[in-house]
């Protein structure tokens, strides 16, 4: 992969790419890779256009040269006036060249809203760089903010089965606390019909590592990746990985398919069968009572899912977060068509928030001026979803 570097390009100033985990929305995004080497998953609506390359170390390094620049003179500036205005930040927009003004904006955001605790290394995999750049990379970084709380980095499990442990060791070392892995699923079934391009064993093989060397591992799950054929075993088997892992973290982040994915194609066509919500709620039950002997946080940060409060640690939150998915899955179809419109709609963010008679008449309002039905609920959660994606 490392032959992909394009070394002779010239430097084009500061660079920040489409994603970051939601979980890192106050991190300073630092751009290590363009893109993603692999591009080949057909529900993933990211780069697909778009050419993979790993960016040259120096430039990466004058990026956060750049952001420095800017922190260190807006902490001054802080320090000296007692606090920055708005009009302070226009002066400085308008005064420094055009060119800078990404790195400026950056810097803005990560020392006002961020408060300098964390970075995240863009874009989809930034562990197929070298060992020995990543390294590079990373102590440049700390030394240059040497306060960072976190620093850390998606990878492909496929990538980080390849590197030595010493190797990961090394990158930890220097500094990459925490690794966000895309297991999308612990089923090859189902990772070989979406073209993941890794299997159960390699997703094992790379959390084991992750949490061996001393990095923090966070995984992703995507509820609903099977279809209705293959739901249960994407449960079953993705739970039975995460319990050889132990990761850190479980994220869930439920499928949608926007027209824009390969995956489309095959839905639009009749060959993959998408779940209902209630059948996601019911391939989640499954999958969270089969996590066993884990210590894992299941966290649901993602906009897409339909249980904001699907969250806990366990093994002591597994009965309650069985209970909240039970509740929803006894209700009458009725209350669940309020539900999930409600939480479509931004107008639920959590189950209790149906027990608050202003939030549950909003949600009525919605069904009946759209003719919402617990017979067609599905289809129009659907097109709400590919707003967020
Ligand atoms: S590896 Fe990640 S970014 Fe790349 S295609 Fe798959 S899901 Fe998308």
């Amino acid at each position: 992969m490392t032959g992909h570097a394009e070394k002779s390009r010239e430097y084009e100033g500061f660079e920040q790419g489409p994603i970051r985990p939601p979980s890192e929305a106050e991190s300073l995004l630092i751009r290590v890779t363009r893109n993603c080497p692999w591009n080949k998953c057909t529900f993933c609506p990211v780069y697909k256009t778009a050419r993979f390359s790993i960016r040259p170390v120096e430039h990466v390094k004058r990026d956060i040269d750049a952001v420095h620049a800017h922190v260190t003179r807006l902490t001054a500036m802080a320090e000296q006036t007692g606090g920055v205005t708005r009009e302070d930040l226009r002066g400085l927009y308008e005064e420094g060249p055009s060119s800078d003004r990404q790195a400026l904006a950056a810097a803005i955001d990560w020392v006002f809203v961020g408060k300098m605790r964390s970075v995240f290394l863009q874009d989809a995999n930034s562990l197929v760089v070298k060992p020995a750049a990543l390294v590079e990379i990373l102590t440049h970084l700390r030394e240059r903010f040497p306060a960072i709380e976190r620093i850390t980095s998606y990878a492909r499990s496929q990538t980080v089965a390849r590197i030595s442990d010493d190797d990961l060791r090394a990158i930890g070392e220097a500094g990459l606390n925490r690794i966000h892995i895309g297991m999308e699923s612990g089923s090859d079934e189902v990772l070989k019909r979406v073209r993941k391009g890794v299997t159960k064993a390699e997703h094992v093989e790379a959390g084991q590592k992750v949490k061996r060397v001393g990095i923090e591992l966070s995984e992703y799950v995507m509820p609903g990746l099977g279809g209705r054929a293959l739901s249960r075993v994407h449960a079953l088997e993705s739970a039975d990985a995460l319990n050889r892992i132990d990761a850190d973290f479980i994220r869930l982040r439920t499928l949608a398919i926007p027209g824009s994915v390969p995956l489309f194609e095959e839905y639009d066509r009749g060959e993959f069968d998408k779940c209902t919500d209630l059948e996601v709620a019911e391939e989640t039950l499954a999958f969270i009572e089969a996590l066993d002997g884990v210590t894992s946080a299941v966290r649901s940060d993602h906009i897409l899912n339909l249980f904001g409060d699907l969250e806990g640690v366990l093994p002591g939150d597994k009965d309650r977060m069985i209970g909240l998915l039970r509740r929803f899955i006894e209700m009458t179809p009725e209350r669940r068509m309020l539900y999930q419109v409600g939480r479509r709609c931004g107008i639920f963010e959590r189950m209790d928030d149906l027990g608050d008679a202003a939030r549950a008449g909003e949600a009525d309002r919605v069904c009946r001026q759209f003719g919402i039905t617990p017979a067609n609920v599905d289809a129009v959660t659907d097109q709400l979803m590919r707003r967020f994606i």
